[in-house]
């Protein structure tokens, strides 16, 4: 199967045309025909030599994903369901804000990580995504907004769909440059955020890489007892490695961190937690801010959505620590758009149409 050519960062595709005999310049010509210009064919590339194009058309394919639903919620968000090129499928939603339009971007299919509230890891991990298949969801969303003719064009970007980003560290760099490029998508790094369950030494590496862009950690829970249970990845890493993690990424980058911290009924959100987790932040409370999530009941799942009112204590705890937080306000959930929901139903279905084909058989 021929690659995409839309996991090449610019540096990679002008060494890699450079390799084969061709101008520099003409890296920079393929770029703007696949982002700015956002053609979907070699062919149409006007002003590319034909040996150059040669080169591209038997190496490099454009688009591998193909769209298989597409589900618009009353609020403007849309949920796509890309199918891959080797019959996965995976989610992909842009969400409409005041400040502009956002990605939720797929990095693996499935997840190993396997959080006990979360939808994506109740399916493992059946592969990463390349570089080109992330890069190929904004693309796509873009494409669509293209073709409703408002020149929209996406302003942010999420890396919070199904998947553990820092597991598949690599991909996700190179994704990163290509949409951070100011010679294409140029999203800026201020605008991109990745949220990862806490890989301790990918988050070094992350604040070793010198870009600017934010870091979200799914914290969940003030003390190991409580995120060992619910998240089974603290056992390996746990809070104390995480925050020395963090204190090294804001000590290199000066950059806001953003806690994600989903509340569940009776588990995770009682007064005593919210205390716990402001201790646990209180020395770097100036850089800190905590996103209170309400929770997206999912099918056998055992936990239910936090009460209005304890939801409110935990934020005026924290706020009353001099915390900054806020509850995320959600898009689409008449669709389906919690991380892996959409996906998994699909499987279910997918599963229970083969079953009725066999016992009809
Ligand atoms: N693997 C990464 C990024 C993908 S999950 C991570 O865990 O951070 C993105 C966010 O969605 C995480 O904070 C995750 O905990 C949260 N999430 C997962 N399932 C959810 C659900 N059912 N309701 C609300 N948030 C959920
Ligand atoms: Fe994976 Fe994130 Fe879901 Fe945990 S919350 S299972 S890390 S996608």
């Amino acid at each position: 199967m021929k690659q995409s050519i839309y996991g090449l960062t610019l540096d990679q595709l002008t060494n890699w045309l450079v390799e084969r005999g061709e101008k520099k310049f003409r890296a920079k010509q393929v770029w703007d025909w696949l982002y700015n210009k956002r053609v979907a064919d070699f062919t149409q590339m006007k002003n590319v030599n034909k040996s150059c194009l040669d080169l591209l058309t038997q190496s490099f394919t454009i688009e591998t994903l193909q769209e298989e639903i597409k589900q618009e919620s009353k609020d403007g968000t849309i949920k796509f369901l890309f199918k891959l090129e080797d019959g996965n499928v995976i989610e992909t939603v842009l969400m409409r804000f005041n400040y502009g339009l956002s990605v939720c971007v797929t990095t693996q299919v499935g997840c190993n990580i396997g959080c006990s509230f979360c939808a994506s890891g109740i399916l493992r991990k059946n592969r990463d995504l390349t570089s080109g298949e992330i890069v190929e969801q904004i693309m796509n969303v873009q494409k669509h907004l293209d073709q409703q003719g408002k020149e929209e064009r996406v302003s942010h970007i999420v890396v919070m769909g199904i998947g553990e980003p820092f597991d598949n560290y690599d991909h996700l760099i190179d994704f990163l440059r290509v949409v951070n490029d100011q010679k294409g998508l140029s999203i800026g790094a201020r605008h991109i955020t990745v949220s990862t369950s806490g890989i301790a030494p990918k988050m070094y590496e992350f604040a070793d890489e010198g870009i600017q862009i934010n870091l979200a950690l799914s914290i969940h829970a003030p003390n190991n007892e409580l995120r060992s249970k619910i998240m089974k990845i603290n056992r390996a890493y746990p809070l104390e490695e995480l925050m020395k993690a963090i204190d090294y990424y804001l000590e290199k980058t000066n950059r806001r961190i953003t806690f994600e911290y989903i509340l569940l009924k009776d588990v995770n959100d009682h007064k005593e937690e919210a205390e716990q987790l402001a201790d646990l932040l209180k020395d770097k409370k100036h850089l800190s801010y905590v996103n209170l999530i309400p929770y997206n009941p999912v099918a056998d799942h055992p936990y239910e959505r936090s009460e209005k009112e304890s939801i409110l204590t935990f934020y005026q705890t924290l706020m009353d620590r001099g915390i900054k937080c806020g509850v995320r306000t959600e898009h689409g959930t008449d669709i389906d758009a919690a991380c892996g929901q959409l996906r998994s139903k699909q499987i279910e279905k997918e599963k229970a149409r083969k079953k009725k084909k066999l016992q009809a058989n």
